[in-house]
């Protein structure tokens, strides 16, 4: 641990004096984005036609070996600023972090923006963003120690064991099994669609102690040391080509109680609500540009002389005005956020604009580049849009379906009744047999 850490915990830092000290560590550690001078039009100021990459791709499509190399990376990067004090800003100095407000992490990522932070996929943001704030909000102290630091530091990664092949919506349906046995319990079930379980050290699952009581008060979640004997992990393909996903199998797992249970027992549900609360913050707020954004989609319309056609300057002024919208609702939700209210359906409404705005620029791709799309002809910036098309619906179902946010906009801003709920007040063992029968 570096020792500026400790020194500038001590006390709230002013904030220029705090900015020009990150500036300066950045300088001297960072490397700087390149600065492209030839450009494609003033407005797609940093995109120049056929220099660097083009992958817009919305799932990464690499080799396990690809894949290591550039969490690697990731690493390298975060360990750097982790050891330097930039690692955990606003995290509060008990587990480790700095304290501070959040007009201090923005500025920080201003300053950060302007060097190269290695993309490593998923992995890392879950991990960071899901997992650790999750063991903050539950973990006993020895398991803050244990998990927070090494998580933040990209010592570990940590991956969400949610999903079952009968349980995705109906998240609070899972039926992996954890079953008491004296200061441990065994874990007997099946996870889906696990992201980045390959690479993980822990698993953060939800499981199923108690069948005699409804679906939501019988679950008790875990840390699930992913080496451990009886978890398997088998990779499953996309249609986009990679393998981001996994089935992960528990068969006979045995965990200490004290060690690696989550929360208290029957607490599962709210651990599960907390977890996805910070991934509903995580999907809606960022990621607008995720799998090439508007600027790229002009630089290709202007590239092949397409901005004069009626129907592609539609889609454009289209993609321009809702993505305009979108913004503003992110912005009206940080507001909320920022003046203490606690986040509203403003969440449901940003995830389905972002997904809707994906769809968007998908559609359009299509239209211009119309042939090149499907044909790999290795020219820049064409086929690669193949990548974001059969991507971009992923995000229609990760973090709560589109269908699911609907529900919950009925609900809570249209005042719609609520859907009938046949399981609410029976057991969960009940509720089973009364969905087999009907
Ligand atoms: C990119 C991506 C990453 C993921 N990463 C993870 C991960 O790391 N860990 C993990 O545990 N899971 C992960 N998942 C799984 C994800 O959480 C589930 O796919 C999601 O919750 C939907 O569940 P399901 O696939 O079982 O579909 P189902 O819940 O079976 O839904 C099927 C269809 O029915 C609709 N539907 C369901 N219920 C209702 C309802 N009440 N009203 C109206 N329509 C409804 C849905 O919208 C959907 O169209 C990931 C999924 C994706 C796509």
């Amino acid at each position: 641990m570096g020792t500026s850490f400790w020194a500038m915990s001590a006390s709230l830092p002013d904030l220029e004096t705090f900015r020009s000290e990150a500036r300066k560590w950045l300088e001297a550690n960072g490397e700087p984005l390149p600065t492209v001078t030839a450009t494609v039009s003033e407005e797609d100021s940093d995109i120049e036609w056929g220099v660097g990459s083009d992958n817009v791709a919305v799932f990464h499509n690499r080799t396990e070996e690809q894949e290591a190399a550039m969490l690697a990376q990731a690493q390298a990067w975060q360990r750097k600023k982790f050891d330097a004090g930039y690692g955990m800003l606003s995290w509060s100095e008990d587990v480790g972090g700095r304290g501070l407000p959040m007009t201090y992490v923005r500025a920080w990522n201003a300053e950060e923006s302007r060097y190269v932070i290695p993309d490593a996929g998923e992995l890392p943001p879950t991990s960071m963003g899901l997992i650790a704030p999750t063991v903050a909000a539950y973990g006993t102290p020895e398991q803050k120690a244990r998990w927070i630091k090494p998580i933040m530091r990209q010592d570990e990664y940590g991956c969400q064991l949610f999903s079952e092949p009968s349980a995705g919506s109906d998240l609070a349906s899972v039926t992996t099994k954890a079953v008491r046995d004296g200061d441990e319990w065994i874990l007997n079930g099946q996870k889906v669609w696990t992201s980045g379980a390959r690479f993980a050290q822990w698993g953060l699952a939800i499981t199923r102690s108690d069948f005699d009581v409804p679906k939501h008060k019988g679950l008790t979640a875990f840390m699930v040391p992913l080496d451990a004997p009886g978890v398997e992990i088998r990779p499953i393909r996309q249609m986009s080509g990679g393998a981001c996903f996994n089935e992960v199998f528990l068969t006979d797992v045995r965990l200490s109680d004290a060690e690696y249970r989550l929360g208290g027992v029957g607490d599962g549900w709210r651990v599960a609500l907390t977890c996805l609360g910070f991934e509903r913050d995580h999907s809606g707020g960022g990621g607008s540009s995720m799998g090439g954004g508007l600027k790229r989609v002009m630089a290709t319309a202007r590239h092949f002389g397409l901005t004069d056609d009626p129907v592609i300057r539609q889609m454009l002024a289209d993609l321009v005005i809702h993505q305009k919208v979108s913004q503003y609702t992110n912005r009206r939700a940080a507001a909320s956020l920022k003046a203490g209210q606690t986040p509203g359906p403003e969440g449901s409404l940003s995830k389905l604009m972002w997904t809707a705005n994906m769809k968007r620029v998908s559609d359009a791709m299509g239209r211009i580049l119309g042939a090149r799309l499907i044909a790999d002809t290795g020219e820049w910036g064409t086929f690669a849009w193949t990548e974001q098309v059969l991507g971009a619906p992923g995000y229609r179902i990760a973090g709560g379906s589109d269908e699911i946010q609907r529900n919950i906009i009925g609900e809570r801003v249209l005042q719609l009744p609520a859907e009938p709920r046949i399981d609410k007040d029976v057991s969960f063992s009940e509720a089973q047999r009364l969905a087999r029968k009907s």
